[in-house]
């Protein structure tokens, strides 16, 4: 169903709910939101998906629109903030409303779970991308940094990664599967990214630093690292989760590695800080963070097998938009 602007925004704005710290929200020129208390500093992010680059063409408008959220929302985690808003620049190639209807399905389920509100954005023509602003609150002091691991900190996942760079593989047919239901489940995983705010706000002044797994993991604990002074890192390959699915897709280890080191799109949670400390945490106790390694003064990442050290090479791992080749 073909649609103006307005109508389009119209459509957005009957479906969002007011809420006391949104002033304004859509409608005029800006939205008026609320100031937090002095204790709390605002964490603002932006993350764009673009056609193509970033999801298929034929993705569901329903999962692009809990992506765009849930990937901000999993930058928000990884700094142990609370979402509180969203805004949402549109870009079409048609004003589709049955399209946008189906995006803000996705964008509003995903946003009611974690209490954030949609209070502003943009609607325009040209190709198809998504772009969403998310902004949280955090008590700054306790912000999990990038930049504030230490040699000697032990090193957590929040679950698996791997399996939304299986599902990407399935879907182009680089990978196969005849079970359609461990397709489905791998591919949920690449489209319905879940953010792990809880665990993000558990470890809130507990853990040091932590990185949500968007580029891979050997990837983002790099960025985690280089910030941290230059320091280097110790994986345990057997003690790496793995999910069910994915040892089914991929029974011999040496084939999933690669995926569950280098594979994008995970959003788990990485996080450095002191064992004891972190496995007080009440996400520990869920048994939500598995212990993967640890930090080490020395440069690089290093792999051990258990205890001992194993040679292992990973070649061409994480994604960069820009680099050659
Ligand atoms: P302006 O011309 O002042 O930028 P717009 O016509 O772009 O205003 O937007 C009108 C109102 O609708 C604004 O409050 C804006 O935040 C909101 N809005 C526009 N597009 C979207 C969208 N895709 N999602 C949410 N709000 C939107
Ligand atoms: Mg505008």
């Amino acid at each position: 169903v073909a649609a103006g602007e307005f109508e389009l925004i119209d459509r957005i704005r009957a479906r969002c709910a007011s809420r006391a710290d949104v002033l304004l929200g859509i409608g005029d020129d800006a939205a008026l939101l609320a100031t937090p208390g002095p204790s709390e500093a605002l964490v603002v992010c932006v993350d764009t998906l673009n056609v193509g680059v970033h999801f298929l063409p034929d993705c569901a408008p329903a999962a692009l629109g809990h992506k765009a959220l849930a990937v901000n929302l999993s930058d928000l985690a990884a700094m142990g903030a609370r979402p509180r808003w969203a805004t949402l620049s549109l870009s079409l190639p048609e004003p589709d409303a049955d399209f946008v209807d189906g995006l803000i399905d996705g964008l509003l389920a995903l946003a009611d779970e974690h209490d954030v509100a949609l209070v502003g954005g943009d609607t325009t023509r040209g190709p198809l991308s998504v772009c969403v602003q998310a902004i949280g609150l955090v008590e700054p002091a306790r912000a999990l940094r990038r930049d504030a691991a230490k040699a000697g900190d032990a090193l957590y996942l929040s679950g698996c990664t791997g399996d939304a760079a299986a599902g990407l593989a399935l879907l182009q047919q680089r990978l196969s599967c005849g079970d359609e239901a461990l397709r489905a489940a791998l591919i949920e995983r690449l489209e319905r990214p879940q953010p792990r705010i809880a665990i993000g706000r558990e470890l809130c002044g507990v853990a040091r630093a932590a990185i949500d797994v968007s580029d891979g993991l050997l990837a983002d604990l790099g960025h985690v690292l280089k910030a941290s002074g230059g320091l280097g890192a110790v994986i345990d390959l057997d003690a790496l989760p793995v999910s069910e699915a994915l040892c089914a897709l991929l029974p011999d280890e040496s084939q999933r590695w690669p995926l569950q080191l280098g594979g994008g799109d995970d959003y788990e949670l990485l996080v450095c800080g002191d064992a004891a400390a972190i496995q007080a945490s009440l996400a520990f106790g869920r048994g939500e963070l598995v212990r993967i390694g640890a930090i080490r003064a020395e440069a690089g990442i290093g792999f051990e097998r258990s205890g001992k050290a194993f040679d292992y090479a990973p070649g061409g791992l994480g994604f960069d938009h820009f680099a050659s080749g």
